[in-house]
């Protein structure tokens, strides 16, 4: 079958859950339909709602993980960033899956443009307590030391650091929970990138940003709470669009 178009696709935040199937079921779907026709697939974080290391057995995890070999053993290159849930995705799940672990950030160039990848919660520094958390658990010795303790030990403390995290994010205002433009010019500046392209907000738009001497643009995707999102990438450009469920 010859395509017409090469499309690359986008995705973050589906904060995969057994506690909510209809988010999986979407995935699959979507690996199985139009990901399978794709150029490339990209996942900018997030896509486990938390990830106690790569010996976990978690059976909803295991199909998300097989789907995920499916799609790259059909010729698909899978390429994924850590979000701030699923940080601790190491070697063994790349192997698993055949999945390439990007850094954070990532600068990648498509159909002329020059795009910086980021799972976007290192812009987020209005949110000093965040940040420190971030730089904890960033640390290469804190994951060891996380990863040499009791599988049942690293489930309890994943649920009491996401209870945590949700009574923080209700107390604390909304703005300061976003990315701060500073960050964001100051990336743009540095990087020298056109277009900067995340998630973790869960505020999916298209923004200009204007800069000196041009005008650049930063894309958010969106979460798959109640329905998916997805950036389609083409020579036509970028995409940001709503998955229905
Ligand atoms: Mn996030």
């Amino acid at each position: 079958m010859i395509r017409s178009t090469v499309t690359t696709l986008f995705i973050s935040d589906l904060h995969l859950d057994e506690k909510n199937p209809e988010i999986g079921e979407q995935f699959l779907r979507f690996l199985e339909g139009e990901a399978a026709d794709a150029d490339a697939l990209y996942i900018l974080g997030d896509l486990f709602e938390s990830w106690v290391g790569d010996d976990d057995p978690n059976p909803h995890y295991a199909i998300m993980k097989s789907a995920l070999r499916a799609l790259v053993d059909s010729g698909v290159p899978v390429f994924f960033m850590h979000g701030n849930r699923d940080f601790m995705i190491s070697d063994q799940f790349a192997e698993e899956t055949g999945v390439t672990l990007l850094s954070d950030p990532t600068p990648i160039e498509l159909h002329g443009e020059k795009v910086l990848l980021s799972h976007g919660d290192a812009l987020c520094i209005d949110d000093k307590q965040y940040q420190q958390v971030r730089l904890m658990t960033r640390n290469p010795d804190w994951q060891a030391m996380m990863r040499a303790k009791p599988l049942q030990e690293r489930i309890a403390f994943a649920e009491s650091a996401r209870q945590q995290s949700k009574e923080y994010s209700d107390s604390v205002g909304e703005d300061i929970m976003d990315v701060n433009q500073d960050a964001v010019v100051g990336t743009f500046r540095t990087r020298g990138v056109d277009i900067l392209l995340h998630g973790h907000t869960h505020r999916p738009a298209i923004h200009d940003v204007q800069l000196e001497d041009r005008v650049a643009r930063r894309i958010v995707l969106g979460d798959w709470y109640e329905q998916g999102s997805v950036v389609r990438w083409d020579e036509k450009g970028p995409r940001l669009e709503a998955l229905p469920r």
